[in-house]
């Protein structure tokens, strides 16, 4: 293998290869060079991903499932003209591999980077087992080392079961959210059903608090929402991880300095929003506008977002990190009081002032303001 690639890619999941597809859509792997890193020579189904779009625009090969309605409170609603979307991570890594490796412009190494350290105009790469140099170094995967556990308000903590159902069926037409009425042990929790179709789907715990939910613990919720709704499941598949909501990652300007050649993209970049931890979608937009800058040479993108969106993520995090158990009430009165589709406009970072002003206006004002005044003194 040559020691020097025009762009090096540390990490396989999901902010690398999207950005990985970007690069190779844009044509800019007809003649350059792509090596893509990754340490983990077993990653295979590790997660799932759900994101929400209008109808027709994120017809990726690799969603196995969409609803056009959302069950939220008991009531279904429909979210159009928004539909909710799962992916098996599975299929994602397969789909764009395989889309990879028709280009021979592209390689791969697994093996673990342990250091980049950019040098004038090149990045060297250093592997457990190598020294690479690119023009471009894109790394994920590492955002627990860049910065410090204090910073991390509370863990978003997930703990999902794929299950057959044995003794009924599901309607497959909607998708279960944000399902609060399960035990809140002074964090929020929340259960999201995702019928895949009548008799398979997703159960899914998920937790916000300053401490990770362990595994036997999620385990133990999900055995006692199955007895308590009479759900007799086989247990497929079993998904335990956690993400940081932290607001340490938000990008302070909207690109990199000219002639930057390490890139973080993913977690690290700040592509998760704080409050729900979704970050699919951004990453593949970050990958799009990356891809587009290269080939026009202009500036290199940051994951930017709108200050005030990092301002109400900021207090409800504020507010999450005293009373953990809050989310609750506060999610439940979103949901309830206003339609889902707009809330889902708001999280997307979509609404316009006015909107905004409405969503509020719904909400614990007090609570609120109270953060506001914590938020000022810091
Ligand atoms: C269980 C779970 C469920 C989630 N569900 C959703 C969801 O429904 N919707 C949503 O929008 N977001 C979701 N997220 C959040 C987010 O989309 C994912 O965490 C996403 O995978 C983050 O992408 P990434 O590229 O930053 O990291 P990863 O996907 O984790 O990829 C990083 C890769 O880099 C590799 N790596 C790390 N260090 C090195 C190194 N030194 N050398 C070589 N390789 C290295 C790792 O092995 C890994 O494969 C979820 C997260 C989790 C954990």
């Amino acid at each position: 293998m040559q020691n020097h690639f025009r762009y090096i890619i540390q990490g396989a999941g999901a902010s690398g290869l999207w950005l990985a597809h970007s690069l190779n859509e844009a044509g800019l792997l007809e003649v350059d060079q792509l090596l893509i890193i990754e340490g983990d020579a077993n990653k295979a189904n590790d997660r799932t991903w759900c994101f929400w779009g209008k109808a027709g625009e994120h017809n990726f090969s690799f969603v196995d499932a969409k609803w056009p309605s959302l069950k939220v409170q008991g009531n279904v609603q429909s979210i159009a003209p928004y539909q909710y979307c799962h992916a098996r991570s599975e299929g994602f890594y397969r789909g764009m591999r395989e889309a990879l490796l028709k280009n021979t412009n592209v390689f791969w190494l697994n093996e673990w980077v342990n250091q980049a350290t950019a040098v004038e105009k090149r990045v060297n790469v250093q592997t457990n087992q190598h020294n690479l140099t690119a023009d471009y170094f894109f790394g994920s995967g590492q955002w627990n080392s860049k910065i410090k556990l204090g910073d991390i308000a509370l863990w978003q903590s997930f703990v999902g079961w794929r299950v057959r159902l044995i003794n009924q069926t599901w309607e497959a037409n909607a998708a279960t959210l944000m399902d609060f009425s399960i035990p809140q042990s002074n964090s929020t929790r929340f259960l999201y059903v995702l019928p895949l179709n009548s008799h398979e789907g997703l159960l899914e715990v998920t937790q916000f608090h300053p401490e990770r939910l362990l595994k036997e613990e999620g385990e133990a919720i999900l055995q006692q929402i199955c007895l308590e709704r009479g759900w007799e499941v086989e247990v497929f598949e079993v998904e335990c991880d956690a993400i940081p909501m932290s607001p340490a990652f938000n990008q302070l300007e909207s690109h990199h300095n000219a002639g930057a050649r390490i890139i973080e993209i993913g977690i690290s970049a700040g592509a998760l929003k704080p409050t729900t931890g979704y970050g699919f979608l951004t990453m593949r937009n970050h990958a799009l506008q990356i891809a587009r800058a290269l080939k026009t040479g202009n500036l290199l993108p940051r994951i930017y977002r709108k200050r005030r969106f990092r301002f109400y993520d900021a207090l409800l995090l504020q507010m999450l990190e005293e009373n953990p158990h809050r989310g609750k009430d506060i999610f439940e009165r979103l949901f309830n009081k206003l339609p889902a589709r707009l809330v889902l406009k708001f999280l997307d970072e979509k609404t316009a002032i006015w909107e905004e002003i409405r969503i509020f206006s719904q909400l614990q004002i007090a609570w609120f303001l109270k953060a506001v005044f914590q938020y000022a003194k810091r």
